[in-house]
């Protein structure tokens, strides 16, 4: 069997390296990512399924359909939900339980869709005159995009063979209403784009290509201006850059906007560029990425530093605890940076895919599987209200606009398709777990508790008797890497982000690599003034924080200063949650913060204060033992120049 994964780019597609098929990838459960994914399956897409009917999305389709009477129920775009947690259930395969929802759901949409081919309950319910009226907000391409993908993904497993008709049916309606002989139109939350060019690639129709390309090349023409819409909706005063409509997709230099919108849509480019073969249009999104990556990006790989707007905000401009840091948005760009990856080749994208997912992505699920961050901000502080669910102290069970959860079931459904390539040359390993990687070439078994510990075995079982490369990422974290065969140690020439280890393979080999993972402390640029005077720690992919539950009674976690002079250290720990490394280090606890005053005469001082041991964990399982303040970036205990005399 050969079950294409999300991104199956076609022969003809710009591609350095190809993915292999959802299947040739068996993550071992007892691994850390194969250990994810399995809770992911058995908790957190059953819990998704069960709120699609107390959250009434299901219901409004059944209504639509004629099989009950609910009022529309919840966000206008509640469709997505239903569209995503099936998508989840469709990269599982469907099988065992899983399989009266997806036939029961497909068979429902088949039941609500018009005989048009037009989806959509919020409007097919309330609004039937209002149809492409308000691209804005109305999400109905938005939520056009995420049936799509879902019914490629139950196509491509065998999970549901009808919903692709389903799905086509509305594409070719959309191809009808907004193709070249119709309406110039994009949708205010890009989606549509990526998922018409993976619909193209699963059924041949070049017609959803060209109407992808169109929809991107529409972008930034101001058609989503309030002049443009049919609709009398008020403005709501985002600006254009919200939507990425202020400036055309190919001459945009700047990441801006909605943080989850410029991803989405980026994803679409680089879909479109590939397939096109459009060398313009993929350097055009590399130059978003240039932008984004160098200077407005969280240490831990998330986007968007405002909750107004949900935005990207400007260079520099990451705050740790206002940061908005939405799941979605990180998600997005594991999927951009993945495409990217296929584009290119090159190491940087790979590097990013694992940084956002180790700490953004892994962060938004609690140890149950059943309770989510949406924001994830880097700091809370003491005494933060923690009540409003746009920036609450703990996971919440669901939230009324709950995009996030089903985006982590289907990302984790389909995770075993994004650890490795292929091209002409051989394998290429990008993110590391133990696993069984099949390949025409070899069959790969990693062994590996990473990213606990960064010796990483592969047992090499090669059916080729030509020479072939095996590619082995070195992350840009790993400034030490050691490498042997069979025993015997080889020179780690590391080129451009990877081992490349060419040779002709004798049957069966073993490599040993390791990437040594020394606590890291890490600086920020001078210009995010949030952060000056602070470092955070690291150890291999993960970031690290402090929690108030470690820092013992009677200390602020706000008032404490790292000591930088001996060295924090990793310590292994079997009372941690499921974390088997945690980070000591020395701190103080400054003196008698909270009486002195905001603001007071500037003086140099030595700070003084209590020395303390501190404890940080990874930052991904914060907030799973008791509410409480949390920070990555800690002040250093240097020279001080915020020590205040009285004024
Ligand atoms: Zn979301």
């Amino acid at each position: 069997m050969s079950t294409p994964g999300p991104v199956a780019p076609t022969g003809d597609a710009l591609a350095a390296v190809a993915p292999l098929s959802l299947d040739a990838v068996v993550l071992d459960p007892n691994g850390h990512l194969g250990g994810w994914q399995q809770r992911s399956a058995e908790l957190s897409l059953p819990h998704c399924i069960d709120n699609l009917e107390s959250s009434g999305a299901l219901g409004n389709l059944r209504h639509v359909a004629g099989r009950g009477e609910q009022p529309f129920t919840g966000m206008w775009f509640a469709d997505s939900d239903v569209y995503k947690t099936l998508e989840a259930a469709a990269w599982t395969g469907g099988a065992g339980a899983l399989r009266g929802f997806v036939d029961d759901t497909v068979e429902l949409l088949g039941a609500a869709q018009d005989s048009d081919g037009y989806l959509n309950s919020w409007y097919q319910l309330d609004h039937p005159a209002d149809r492409w009226r308000d691209l804005r907000w109305g999400h109905e391409l938005y939520c056009a995009g995420h049936l799509i993908q879902a019914a490629v993904a139950a196509d491509r497993t065998g999970a549901n063979g009808k919903l692709i008709e389903i799905a086509t049916r509305f594409a070719d309606l959309l191809v009808e209403r907004f193709g070249p002989d119709g309406q110039d139109g994009i949708c205010g939350h890009p989606e549509i784009e990526t998922a018409l060019v993976e619909l193209y690639r699963q059924t041949g129709r070049r017609a959803y290509l060209d109407l992808a390309g169109r929809m991107i090349d529409l972008r930034g023409h101001r058609l989503l201006d309030s002049k443009n819409q049919a609709a009398d909706i008020a403005d709501r005063g985002f600006g254009l850059q919200y939507f990425q409509d202020h400036e055309p997709v190919r001459v945009a230099t700047a990441a801006t906007g909605h943080a989850v919108r410029q991803l989405y849509l980026e994803a679409g480019v680089v879909d479109v560029a590939v397939e096109t073969g459009d060398a313009e249009l993929l350097a055009a999104s590399e130059r978003i990425w240039d932008d984004l990556f160098a200077t407005k990006t969280y240490l831990t790989g998330a986007h968007g530093s405002r909750h107004r707007d949900e935005a990207i905000g400007d260079a520099y401009e990451l705050p740790s605890d206002r940061a908005y840091a939405e799941t979605c948005a990180a998600i997005a760009s594991f999927h951009w940076n993945w495409r990217l990856l296929l584009a290119t080749g090159r190491h940087r994208y790979a590097d990013e895919m694992e940084r956002v997912l180790y700490n953004a992505i892994a962060v938004s699920t609690a140890v149950d599987g059943r309770h989510f961050f949406y924001s994830n901000p880097l700091q809370l502080r003491a005494g933060h209200d923690g009540s409003d669910e746009d920036a609450p102290s703990q996971r919440l069970s669901w939230y009324r606009c709950s995009c996030c959860p089903p985006n982590l079931a289907r990302l984790l459904a389909s995770l075993p398709g994004y650890l490795a390539t292929t091209d002409p040359s051989g394998v290429q390993l990008h993110l590391y777990a133990s696993a069984t990687v099949r390949t025409s070439t070899a069959v790969l078994h990693v062994r590996t508790d990473y990213p606990w510990d960064g010796r990483i075995a592969i047992t090499v079982d090669s059916a080729a008797s030509e020479p072939w490369t095996l590619a082995l990422r070195v992350p840009a974290w790993c400034a030490d890497a050691f490498a042997t065969i069979d025993g015997e140690p080889v020179e780690v020439d590391v080129e451009a982000g990877y081992l490349r280890l060419h040779r002709a393979w004798p049957a069966s080999s073993t490599i040993v690599l390791e990437l040594a993972m020394p606590v890291r402390l890490i600086a920020p640029h001078p210009r995010v003034d949030a952060l000056r005077g602070c470092v955070a720690l690291a150890r291999g992919p993960l970031v690290y924080c402090v929690e108030q539950v470690d820092a013992g009674t009677g200390v602020v976690l706000d008032d404490i200063r790292l000591d930088p002079t001996e060295a924090p250290t990793g310590v292994v720990r079997d009372d941690l949650l499921d974390v088997p490394v945690a980070i000591a280090a020395r701190a103080v606890v400054m003196d008698d913060q909270a009486p002195s005053p905001i603001y007071s005469g500037w003086q140099s001082t030595t700070p003084s204060g209590r020395p303390i041991e501190l404890t940080a964990i990874p930052y991904y399982r914060w907030a799973n033992r008791e509410p409480g303040a949390m920070r990555v970036w800690l002040p250093v205990a240097v020279a001080d120049v915020t020590k205040r005399s009285p004024s």
